[in-house]
């Protein structure tokens, strides 16, 4: 099965450990013993209490969380948290502070401004179309949190270090970086991901919300809004997305006992980056579009010297077994997505691809 499967660029959904998509395949008839599978299983089962549970586990040991952090499985993906956060967080004559970093900041921003919530951009990197992360920021002391996006998956982007907020709390969409390097949660009050990016399939997205922040919740939101709702029940105040739940569980088992944790896989993913900007940098044909200090380790975005080499680098890149290359419809040019589950060898049989192409076309 392996040899027939691609070198996975996808942005995401994306590529999955390997090890892991051959646990589901064994077990997906049997599961544990249950002569079911486990999309067939009760979610009030012991089969699944013990899944979910062990995912719970395994996120508070990778990030190190104390008993102030809740783990939290939602549906309605990261666009929905960037709805809810608002929601949740800004009742009347409270703010926010939010740093623009490029499309998904700007989304949240909007669904802030749809509810009519107090909010500050307090930064932007829009006068570059969003090739670096601002720096030097003034936030509100009085904010009740200020939201980032840790990685920008479309521009190629992504924060190296969290800022100084003078003690607000940060609410970080970390969709396609979530468990990708450690973490200093302390700074931390809320941090979501979609898992499609990094940890797992569509359909689920990992929410961690600390004991302040749930305080400020303000009273009658619905119930499936409302993140309480979620804290009280451990995430199974209605169907969870159980496939989803189970499958991120084994990524955290893979990257506890296969991958060193989050300092091992922050090792590897460095190097894997290193190997293809180093090369793209000593390139005069092809051309990182982020700023050098603002480069994502998660997603390569980089341009050919014309469109139309951009597209047939794309092709041609499909007839040499590598997907997922080209850039996000709404920025163009071509993207690496290359997230925790891709190897080092698929990062040097790109690199051996790109100096190819660059021989035949350049
Ligand atoms: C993909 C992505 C989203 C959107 O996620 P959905 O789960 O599709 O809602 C939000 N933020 C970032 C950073 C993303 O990469």
């Amino acid at each position: 099965m392996s040899s027939q499967r691609i070198y996975n660029f996808n942005a995401g959904p994306a590529a999955l450990p390997l090890p892991v998509l051959e646990e589901i395949q064994e077990s997906f008839l049997n599961f544990r013993k249950s002569g079911m599978s486990i999309i067939e299983v009760s979610h009030r089962s012991k089969w699944f209490d013990d899944v979910i549970n062990d995912a719970v586990d395994r996120t508070k040991r990778l990030l190190g969380l104390d008993e102030r952090y809740h783990v939290l499985f939602l549906q309605g993906g990261a666009s929905l948290q960037f709805a809810m956060i608002p929601m949740n967080f800004l009742a009347t004559g409270r703010t926010a502070d939010y740093v623009d970093t490029g499309t998904w900041s700007t989304k949240a921003i909007k669904e802030a401004g749809i509810q009519k919530k107090e909010i500050a951009v307090v930064a932007s990197s829009k006068d570059r179309d969003f090739c670096y992360i601002p720096e030097d920021i003034k936030f509100n002391p009085g904010a009740s949190y200020v939201h980032i996006t840790s990685n920008n998956t479309i521009k190629g982007t992504q924060w190296q270090s969290f800022p100084d907020t003078g003690g607000v709390p940060l609410v970080a969409d970390m969709s396609s970086d979530f468990m990708s390097r450690p973490l200093d949660v302390e700074k931390f009050g809320l941090i979501y991901a979609g898992a499609q990016k990094n940890i797992g399939p569509a359909g689920v997205c990992m929410v961690i919300i600390r004991d302040d922040m749930i305080k400020l919740i303000g009273d009658g939101l619905p119930s499936m809004l409302d993140y309480n709702t979620f804290v009280n029940k451990n995430s199974m105040y209605n169907t969870p997305p159980c496939f989803g739940v189970y499958t991120i569980d084994l990524v955290l088992k893979w990257l506890e006992e296969d991958m060193g944790g989050l300092s091992g896989m922050e090792s590897f993913n460095v190097k894997k980056a290193a190997i293809l900007y180093s090369f793209i940098e000593g390139s005069d044909f092809y051309r990182a579009t982020a700023d050098e200090g603002s480069r994502s380790l998660m997603n390569v975005t980089f341009r050919l010297p014309s469109e139309d080499l951009e597209a047939a680098f794309v092709a041609k890149a499909i007839e040499n077994g590598m997907g997922g290359l080209k850039g996000h419809r709404s920025v163009g040019g071509c993207r690496a997505s290359i997230y925790n589950p891709a190897t080092i060898e698929g990062v040097e049989a790109l690199v051996a691809f790109m100096k190819e192409f660059e021989a035949k076309n350049g």
